[in-house]
C-alpha cells in the first residue's frame, strides 16, 4: 500500500532525491568509491559544496555580503552559537513555542535577553503581534515556523533592529527577503535534506563584533573563511541537500514551493473546518502551511484513537500530534504532494461517514 509520509522531522524528501543520493553512496561520480568513503577534500567533493552554496544563494536570492555555511550540531547548536557571535549587550526574543524558548534560554549565557512577547499562556496557539522591540537590541530572534504547535510567521517582519531567524521547518517553502536578516539558520531534516547538517546564512560585516573570545569551532568566521571545510563537514547530508536544491530549482524554485504549500494547506484546513469531527488548534490567521495541527471536536474526543488507527490503515504515516498539543499533526513539507493531502482528506471524510 502507498504510504504518505506526514512526519514532522526527519521527514519526507522527494523520491528522486533519495534515489540519487543512494546511487552516489554506492558509487560516487563513477569513482568506484562510496560518497561515504571519500575525503571531504577530494577534488570531486568541493563542487558539491560549491554548487549547494550557489543554489541556496540563487533560490533565496541572497544578496552580496552574506555567506552560506554548513555545520553539524543541528538547529539546537545555533541556539547558543547565534548569541555567542551576535549578542553584544542585549537581544530580543519572541517566544512562540518550545524551540523559540530554548533559543531564548541559551542567549542568557551571553547577555541581557528581553522577551518581547509570548503566547505560552495560551499553549502557543497564536503569534503575538504589536510587540515592542527595544531600539537598542542587537537583534530580534524569531522562529518563523513553530513545528510543534503549527503556527507560522510567513512574512519577513518589519522591525527596527536586525532579524535573526530559526527557519528550520519552513526554509525553501517561500521567497524571503534575506536583506532583513543578520542570520538565518535551519536544521536540514525538516524541509531540506536528511538529518545531520545545518544551513546558516550570515551577514559578513556583522561578524566579529561580539565582545568576547569565541572558541574557534563556534566562531562563524572560522567556517566562512574555510568554506565549511575547517573540519570534516557532514558529507552525505550535504550531498542530499544538493540533490534537493536541484529538485526545488527544477520544480520552479521557492515561488512554486510557496504555491504548492498554499494548495496543500488550504485543502486540509478547509476539510478540518468543514468536517464536524475535527477542529483546528491555532488562531486561523497564524496557521502554519507546513505543520497542520488539529484535534477531534469535543463531542467526538473519544474517537481520537480510532481515527488514528483508521488513517494509519489507509497509509497515513506520522499524523499523531506532538504530546504537548495532542490530536493530530500533518506535516506538509515541500516534497508532500497534493495527492498525499487529498488522501488524508478522503480519510477524514470516510471516517466522518462511518460515525
Ligand atoms: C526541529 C527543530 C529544531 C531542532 O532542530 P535540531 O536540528 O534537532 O537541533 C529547532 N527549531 C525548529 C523550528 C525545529 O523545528
Amino acid at each position: 500500500m502507498k504510504k504518505y509520509n506526514f512526519n514532522a522531522g526527519p521527514s519526507i524528501l522527494p523520491r528522486e532525491v533519495i534515489e540519487n543520493t543512494a546511487k552516489q553512496i554506492l558509487d560516487f561520480n563513477g569513482s568506484g568509491l562510496s560518497l561515504m568513503e571519500i575525503s571531504h577534500r577530494a577534488k570531486d567533493f568541493q563542487p558539491v559544496v560549491d554548487e549547494s552554496v550557489a543554489l541556496i544563494k540563487e533560490l533565496l536570492n541572497v544578496p552580496e555580503g552574506y555567506s552560506v555555511i554548513f555545520l553539524g550540531g543541528g538547529a539546537s547548536l545555533q541556539f547558543m552559537q547565534v548569541p555567542c557571535n551576535f549578542l553584544i549587550k542585549k537581544a530580543a526574543y519572541l517566544n512562540t513555542g518550545v524551540w523559540a524558548k530554548k533559543a531564548q534560554k541559551e542567549a542568557q549565557f551571553y547577555g541581557e535577553v528581553v522577551e518581547v512577547a509570548s503566547s505560552a499562556d495560551a499553549n502557543y496557539t497564536f503569534i503575538p503581534k504589536g510587540f515592542i522591540v527595544p531600539a537598542d537590541a542587537d537583534y530580534l530572534h524569531i522562529t518563523t515556523n513553530n513545528t510543534i504547535y503549527g503556527t507560522e510567521i510567513r512574512k519577513d517582519l518589519d522591525v527596527s533592529v536586525p532579524l535573526i531567524a530559526d527557519m528550520s521547518s519552513d526554509i525553501f517553502s517561500r521567497p524571503i527577503d534575506v536583506s532583513k536578516y543578520d542570520c538565518i539558520y535551519a536544521g536540514a531534516q525538516k524541509n531540506l535534506a536528511m538529518a545531520g547538517v545545518t544551513v546558516i546564512i550570515v551577514k559578513d560585516d556583522k561578524l566579529g563584533r561580539a565582545p568576547r573570545k569565541i572558541p574557534t569551532m563556534l566562531d562563524y568566521r572560522t567556517h566562512v573563511e574555510k568554506g565549511s571545510m575547517f573540519n570534516t563537514p557532514p558529507v552525505v547530508p550535504i550531498y542530499s541537500a544538493l540533490e534537493n536544491l536541484r529538485w526545488i530549482k527544477r520544480n520552479g524554485g521557492v515561488e512554486a514551493m510557496d504555491k504548492r504549500a498554499h494548495q496543500r494547506a488550504e485543502l486540509l484546513y478547509a476539510e478540518i473546518d468543514r468536517n464536524r469531527l475535527f477542529e483546528g488548534t491555532v488562531k486561523e490567521e497564524d496557521r502554519s502551511l507546513m505543520n497542520v495541527c488539529f484535534v477531534m471536536s469535543k463531542e467526538y474526543a473519544e474517537l481520537e484513537k480510532d481515527f488514528l488507527a483508521f488513517a494509519t490503515e489507509k497509509g497515513m504515516v506520522g499524523i499523531k500530534g506532538h504530546r504537548s498539543v495532542g490530536g493530530f499533526r500533518a506535516s506538509c513539507y515541500n516534497a508532500m504532494t497534493l495527492e498525499g493531502v487529498e488522501a488524508l482528506v478522503t480519510c477524514m471524510k470516510e471516517f466522518e461517514n462511518r460515525i
